[in-house]
């Protein structure tokens, strides 16, 4: 098994970890219904992007009509 050679002392560990903090989301209203959306993102709550519709909410979907 691998071993460190040398200690890495608080310091060092501590300014490696100074990178690694995480950078808060960016969020936007969308257009069609103004929830908050990822950038660039299809909007989770309505299926909408760029003010088109490109998925079918589950809830907009009728499914009786296939059924009968
Ligand atoms: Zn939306």
């Amino acid at each position: 098994m691998a071993v460190p050679q040398n200690k890495v002392t608080r310091s060092r560990r501590n300014m490696r970890r100074a990178h690694d903090s995480l950078v808060a989301a960016n969020p936007a209203e969308c257009q069609n219904c103004g929830e908050l959306k990822r950038p660039h993102h299809v909007c989770g709550a309505c299926g909408h992007y760029d003010d088109r519709e490109v998925i079918a909410m589950a809830d907009e979907v009728d499914l009786d009509d296939d059924a009968a």
